[in-house]
């Protein structure tokens, strides 16, 4: 069980990360896994990056990005150590992307009703955000689906009512 703490545009939440064991055995640390007690920094980054034809990602941090990230780093020692973690075993995983979005941006690949250009043709999934929300997306993705089900829904009965389709 857990709990997050939220500072705007980060979060803290608890987490496990089996990458953490060899970080602690390099500094002499010899942990079970059950004694590690962890915190993730999760930001909302900023709308940059891009996915290339040859298929590879480029997702550059901003230096704001990094800001955020290292606030949050520094925030999380302070609540391990207030929680009795010896400051000298505290170590930093890499930076990890999880939940990538934004690559079909409403207003700019796909309108408010989430319709390309091409009539008929709908997304719905993380890449119509346009901007991280910095918080697990899993609703938003729920509540997109939803409401695209609902569009093609009322367009449906407006084409199957219409005197010319009749
Ligand atoms: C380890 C992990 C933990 C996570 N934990 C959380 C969490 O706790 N809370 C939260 O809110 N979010 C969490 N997320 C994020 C969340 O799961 C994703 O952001 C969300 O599922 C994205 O939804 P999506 O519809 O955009 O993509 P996906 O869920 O990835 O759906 C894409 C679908 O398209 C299919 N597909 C891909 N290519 C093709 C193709 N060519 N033809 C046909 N089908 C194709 C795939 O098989 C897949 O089913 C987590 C993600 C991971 C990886």
């Amino acid at each position: 069980m857990g709990t997050k703490a939220e500072f705007g545009p980060y979060f803290l939440s608890p987490h496990f990360s089996a990458q953490i064991l060899p970080l602690l055995e390099n500094k002499g640390f010899n942990a079970n896994p059950e004694d590690i007690l962890g915190i993730m920094v999760k930001i909302a980054d900023e709308a940059n990056g891009k996915i290339n034809s040859d298929r590879s990602v480029e997702k550059p941090l901003t230096e704001r990005d990094l800001g955020l990230l290292k606030e949050g780093y520094e925030k999380s020692v302070e609540v391990l150590v207030e929680a009795g973690v010896d400051p000298s075993s505290i170590v930093s995983t890499p930076i990890r992307g999880a939940h990538p979005g934004g690559t079909a941006a409403i207003g700019k690949v796909v309108d408010s009703n989430l319709e390309t250009k091409i009539k008929g043709l709908f997304i719905a999934d993380t890449s119509v955000i346009p901007q991280a929300p910095g918080r697990p997306p899993i609703l938003t993705v729920t509540a997109l689906a939803k409401r695209l089900a609902q569009i093609i829904e009322e367009r449906t009965e407006i084409e199957t009512k219409s005197p010319l389709t009749a």
